[in-house]
């Protein structure tokens, strides 16, 4: 099985362990950068970027991180605060993302009335009926640049899940609901990689 980490410095990272465990995956939570090598996967969580981005400053991180995501090519999923870490480029002057997936995303691109919302996606790869997708405080996908795919898209067309390579990226938080079949899809690129 899939040794699965998770960073676990702020944010919303116990819900993802609770789904991953749900499907069998061994997790562990990464507050060190030795611990990456450790693990086969990382997810980076929802939570507030600004504060995931010092973090991994000032635990001195952040090479690490750029070296097994994008050197080794370990299979990594940012869901919201974790897309705007994962990013190439903000519309906004903080924080100072990561350059992993080659996207430029804004935060809090929905507006202060529609800040938290829900809605049905269609999600590419995943069988069965919609995906219930909750959208808090969500960042938008402004620019894909090459390499990357869309794999879900609101019905105006904004995308809000992303992929390239072995990069995933989610607009919504997949780990506050019980439906575990985006964990299941990154758990098999895990495992594919491995
Ligand atoms: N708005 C947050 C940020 O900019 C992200 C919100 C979330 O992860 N739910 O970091």
């Amino acid at each position: 099985m899939a040794r699965v980490g998770i960073l676990a410095i702020q944010g919303d990272f116990f819900e993802h362990r609770r789904l991953l465990e749900s499907l069998g995956a061994e997790v562990r939570e990464i507050r060190l950068a030795q611990e990456l090598d450790e693990v086969d996967g990382l997810i980076i969580p929802g939570g507030e970027s600004t504060t995931i981005v010092q973090l991994i400053d000032i635990f001195d991180m952040r090479d690490k991180l750029r070296e097994r995501i994008l050197v080794d090519g370990m299979p990594t999923w940012g869901t919201c605060a974790g897309m705007i870490v994962m990013a190439q480029k903000l519309a906004d002057r903080r924080p100072d993302p990561l350059h992993l997936m080659n996207i430029e995303v804004s935060r809090n691109a929905f507006g202060r009335q529609v800040d938290s919302f829900e809605t049905d996606l269609e999600i590419e790869s995943l069988q069965g009926p919609a995906f219930r997708a909750v959208f808090i405080r969500a960042p938008a996908v402004d620019h894909i640049g090459e390499g990357v795919s869309v794999i879900a898209s609101l019905a105006d067309g904004r995308p809000v899940a992303v992929r390239q390579a072995n990069m995933l990226a989610t607009s919504f938080h997949p780990e506050l609901t019980d439906d575990a079949r985006m964990h299941a899809f990154f758990l098999s690129i895990v495992e594919q990689a491995a």
